[in-house]
């Protein structure tokens, strides 16, 4: 089996962005309570509930995340709200919790309607400036009613300006019981950026896992919380390429070595959009701390020309590496994931579901061409 860590609902149906904008809008009308002023729906406690169906949920679907699954050969997507449209530093701390409310259950929505193919994490209602420990009723609510296996922790709501205390203060430490307790790990994922200088996806994002390391290696949150796991996606930032530079901090710093440092803490995927890239993750980070993962649909979305396949399709670049050997393969592809995310296990059995593969009719992949938003 062949679990992808790394998904995000990136073609979401439109009434999620029209609530959204509803939503964004009712915060400059100083004339009613935020969240009221959505759009025409049965008002709920965190406003109008969603004007999404079944079948948009299976449209937008069909023709980009289910049928890549399908042609790259993966099974299972560890899959949560798109990451970018997070955006913790709009409004405050009511206005991301109801915001995070709809995401997660929509997510949870997709897995409830395709169970063989979507095991959801959810997005937490942070907000700039506001404890963590506000979010761990939408964490508890995710986990325990919405059959989530994780969570994306935020290291900087703020969008880019980094307001926040690094990961390793003291502040975080409510949130971090609570994820200990339930048994689920955070992958470290900021949202969109509101500084010009970084871009998303391109700066922002690689930045953020570079200093997410970096906070982990100086203190000693992993003595606090042994049982404490965190994936650093993108293929950890550009901790791999300079792995030597960390270790020589580490021991500059008296901390331990690296490998004993992130052990059973600290764990990256595969989402380096080049075989070169992989490999060199693959042969410096211990293969037991390492997750397949592709962050499709809308991370980068074309095509390479170099190799006339998908940018995005990390699968093909692991294949070609002849060095690994097939225990390797299997921890990448599938026991490392139920072991970093083991409430996955009482939801995906081992092995490729029967008939898996036409539970949706090939006929109906292409016809929906789903709006992929950016990542
Ligand atoms: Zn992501």
């Amino acid at each position: 089996m062949i679990i992808d860590c790394h998904g995000h609902y990136t073609t979401a149906p439109k009434g999620l962005q029209v609530w959204r904008d509803a939503q964004i809008a009712a915060l400059k009308d100083a004339t009613g309570p935020q969240g009221t002023a959505g759009p025409k729906g049965p008002a709920g406690p965190n406003g109008p509930a969603l004007q999404i169906t079944d079948e948009e949920i299976r449209q937008s679907l069909e023709g980009a995340q289910l049928k890549f699954q399908r042609e790259r050969g993966t099974d299972v997507t560890i899959f949560s709200p798109r990451a970018s449209a997070m955006a913790h530093h709009v409004g405050d701390a009511t206005t991301s919790l109801h915001w995070s409310e709809h995401c997660n259950d929509l997510i949870h929505r997709v897995c409830t309607l395709y169970p063989d193919n979507f095991v959801g994490v959810c997005q937490l209602p942070q907000s700039p400036g506001v404890p963590p420990d506000t979010c761990i009723g939408e964490l508890e609510r995710s986990v325990n009613e919405l059959g989530m296996i994780g969570c994306n922790l935020n290291p900087d709501p703020s969008g880019g300006h980094w307001t926040s205390p690094p990961l390793t203060d003291r502040c975080w430490y409510p949130l971090y019981e609570k994820m200990v307790e339930l048994d689920v790990p955070a992958m470290v994922h900021v949202s969109s950026s509101c500084n010009a200088n970084f871009h998303a996806t391109g700066a922002h994002y690689l930045n953020a896992d570079t200093t997410a390391f970096m906070q982990f290696l100086t203190a000693d949150l992993f003595k606090d919380f042994p049982a404490l796991r965190f994936i650093i996606p993108h293929g950890g930032g550009a901790v791999p390429y300079h792995w030597g530079r960390y270790r020589g901090l580490a021991q500059d710093m008296k901390r331990p070595p690296l490998a004993d440092l992130i052990r059973h803490n600290v764990f990256f995927d595969t989402c380096v959009y080049h075989l070169a890239g992989i490999e060199l993750l693959l042969k410096i980070v211990p293969i037991d701390n390492v997750l397949f993962g592709s962050e499709m649909v809308g991370a980068v979305r074309g095509i390479d020309p170099e190799t006339g396949h998908y940018f995005d399709d990390t699968r093909r670049y692991i294949d070609q590496i002849a060095w690994l050997t097939d225990a390797d393969r299997q921890k990448l592809y599938e026991d490392n994931a139920r072991r970093v995310y083991p409430r996955m296990n009482a939801l995906v059995g081992r092995g490729r579901q029967a008939g898996q593969a036409g539970q949706v009719g090939a006929g109906q992949a292409g016809r929906h061409e789903a709006h992929v938003r950016s990542e």
